[in-house]
């Protein structure tokens, strides 16, 4: 058994020895005398000249590849021009082997096609064993000798023309001639013979292949008219000196002589004048070459490698040439690229973009603060009022809790004096009368007290129901007057009631008009001293009746007319007032008017008196309600209710 086990652990062990060893090896092989420090020597040939946009994107995208871990490397360019003059084998082969015989590359990269050709002459004499990396080779079919085809990889295009054909068909349902402006090179002459096989798929449009080397003759085989043709862009002619012309300007000159749309498949020739089309991309080859780069610098064997081939392309336009043929963008393929889009953005200088910018990111933050702000005081106002709903509640529990043994309280001494009055009970000390009286009157103040309270809290929530009837108010009023009128003589005060009508039916609650008058008269005698006057007047006003209570009593501060009529209000405060009260009866007044649909207002002059004006609109109740009969129906005490608070002198 023991055996076993180590036999099982000595082969995991061998096992893992084992792979360790052959995935170190491999690592070791393709890194294999890699380093990555010492100067690396590249030569880049390219055909065209210097300025080409086309170059120096594939060269950025080769820089791009090594700068990851080669850090210490030297380009040289070699340009064979082979746009402006045909190329001289010869004088080529020359050159270079003076140039470059005795030099030692690590690698070189040719650029196109005639580039590719050149070296393929030239390699074993100069270059031999030299990894080569090409790339934008568009001939598929060309042939390099055995060591070159040995140590040579890149990548082909495959880009093709029908993409822009097609493209341009749609765009201009009735072109009937595409003029392609070509020239000798090398890719020139393969995208010719791609358009000259693709002629037998279009009947109704004509491809008219122009490749020369002068812009004269160029111009003149252009065909079709000013309304049915369009022109493509790919070839670079000279004028009549032979100079070679700029891009710009053979745009210009063809757009000029045709009057008609220019495209092209070409990144070099994305000009303001050139619409644009399906472009490849020179930026993305020059990442696919910078990679094969890499990995030759990197220790790979060339031999052992595979070429690339592209056919990825972008739709690429120029803003003002779209807008000068009058194509609408909407029209152009999704992920188009469009350049020199003048959007607003891009007008606008760069410190105004930083201010814009600043201004936005303060206006979100304080836009942010406010909304968390009225999010925290929304939380609060939600609490209080959560906490405001569980107060009223629990008043109008306690005060219902309170009305119940005071109730009784006040029916026990009713009972009491009933006893009394039949002789039943006999208090042998007067002073048991008087205890008796103000155990009476305590009582009704404390009940008025909670009644108000009661009531209040309805009104707050919404439940207090008012029970109309038609009545007349006329009648109400004086007969609620009157039957205080002896307790306010008692208390040495005149009571003159005064009325302009004698009937006046509207639709009210009996019983609340009762207690509003009730409540301004017992501020009226609190606040008159004796020998003062009280007047209740009623006015007829059509539609309205006016009803005032006026006394000559103290007076109310202007400061303070207001305020009397919120909730616990009083003129003076808790420590110098000299009257009962508890501030609510005002508030609850005011309420209950408000409810018929009236108003209460007060003038008043310090030392002068006030005078409390109640105007009412009348109207005739549209159904009569169920008047709840169980409020206190006894005029007698209802006043000894309302007016449990007025002190007795
Ligand atoms: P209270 O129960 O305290 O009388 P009210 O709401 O009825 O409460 O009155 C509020 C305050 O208004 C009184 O405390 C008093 O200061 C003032 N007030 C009311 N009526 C008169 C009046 N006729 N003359 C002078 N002051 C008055």
């Amino acid at each position: 058994m023991k055996g076993k086990c180590s036999a099982k652990y000595i082969l995991m062990i061998i096992l893992i020895s084992l792979f360790t060893t052959i995935s170190y090896s491999v690592y070791a092989n393709v890194n294999k005398n890699v380093d990555k420090d010492t100067q690396k020597k590249i030569l880049i040939i390219n055909s065209y000249h210097f300025d080409e946009t086309w170059e120096a994107q594939i060269f950025s995208g080769i820089k791009e590849g090594l700068s990851k871990e080669f850090k210490n490397v030297e380009y040289n360019f070699e340009y064979l021009d082979s746009k402006r003059s045909t190329l001289d084998l010869n004088e080529i082969k020359k050159n270079f082997t003076s140039k470059f015989k005795n030099q030692n590359y690590d690698l070189i990269v040719v650029c196109n096609d005639e580039a590719l050709m050149v070296l393929n002459q030239i390699y074993n004499d100069i270059f031999l064993d030299t990894p080569v990396v090409y790339t934008s080779i568009n001939k598929q079919d060309l042939k390099l000798g055995e060591n070159l085809e040995e140590h040579s990889v890149g990548v082909r295009e495959q880009f093709l023309i029908s993409n822009a054909i097609s493209f341009v068909i749609k765009t201009h349902n009735n072109v009937k001639t595409m003029n392609f402006m070509l020239d000798n090179t090398v890719s020139s002459k393969i995208f010719a013979e791609e358009i000259k096989k693709l002629q037998s798929k279009y009947d109704n449009c004509k491809f008219n292949i122009i490749q020369c080397e002068y812009i004269n003759e160029a111009l003149e085989k252009t065909e079709g008219n000013e309304k049915n043709s369009v022109n493509f862009m790919y070839g670079v002619y000279k004028d009549e000196n032979g100079q070679i012309i700029d891009r710009d300007t053979i745009s210009t000159i063809v757009y000029y002589h045709t009057k008609r749309e220019l495209y092209t498949w070409s990144e070099s020739w994305l000009n303001s004048v050139v619409v644009g089309g399906p472009i490849i991309e020179g930026i993305k080859i020059g990442e696919l070459t910078g990679d094969l780069c890499y990995r030759i610098l990197n220790g790979e064997d060339v031999n052992t490698m595979y070429d690339i081939s592209n056919s990825s392309f972008k739709y690429v336009f120029y803003y003002e040439a779209l807008n000068n043929f009058s194509i609408n963008m909407k029209n152009l393929p999704s992920n188009s690229i469009v350049l020199n889009h003048p959007s607003v953005l891009k007008k606008i200088p760069m410190e105004l973009k930083a201010t814009i910018i600043l201004i936005i990111a303060i206006l979100t933050l304080l836009i942010i603060i406010l909304l968390l702000r009225i999010e925290y005081k929304n939380k609060l106002y939600k609490q209080a009022l959560e906490y405001e709903n569980l107060r009223t509640e629990f008043f109008a529990n306690i005060s219902h809790e309170l009305r119940t043994p005071l109730n009784i309280i006040l029916s026990t001494l009713q009972l009491n004096d009933m006893h009394l009055k039949n002789g039943e009970i006999v208090y042998k000390n007067d002073a048991i009368y008087k205890r008796m009286d103000a155990l009476k009157q305590n009582s009704r103040r404390l009940l008025k007290l909670i009644n108000n309270l009661i009531d209040i809290t309805k009104i707050d929530a919404g439940y207090f129901a008012l029970q109309y009837e038609n009545i007349n108010i006329v009648e109400v009023v004086e007969d609620i007057t009157m039957s205080a009128a002896n307790y306010i003589e008692r208390k040495n005060i005149n009571l003159i009631f005064d009325t302009e009508i004698e009937d006046k039916v509207g639709c009210f609650d009996q019983d609340k008009i009762e207690r509003v008058m009730l409540n301004l008269l017992s501020n009226a005698i609190k606040f008159t001293p004796q020998g003062g006057d009280i007047f209740v007047n009623i006015y007829d006003e059509d539609k309205w009746i006016k009803i005032t209570v006026k006394d000559t009593g103290i007076g109310i501060p202007k400061d303070k007319q207001q305020i009397i009529f919120e909730r616990f209000r009083q003129v003076e405060n808790l420590l110098t007032r000299n009257q009962e009260g508890s501030g609510i009866g005002l508030s609850l007044t005011k309420s209950l008017i408000e409810m018929h649909g009236g108003e209460l207002e007060v003038k008043s002059e310090i030392g002068q008196g006030s005078e409390f004006i109640i105007r009412l609109p009348i109207k005739e109740c549209n159904r009569k309600c169920v008047v709840d009969k169980n409020t206190i129906n006894n005029p007698q005490e209802k006043i000894n209710l309302e007016f449990s608070d007025i002190y007795d002198d």
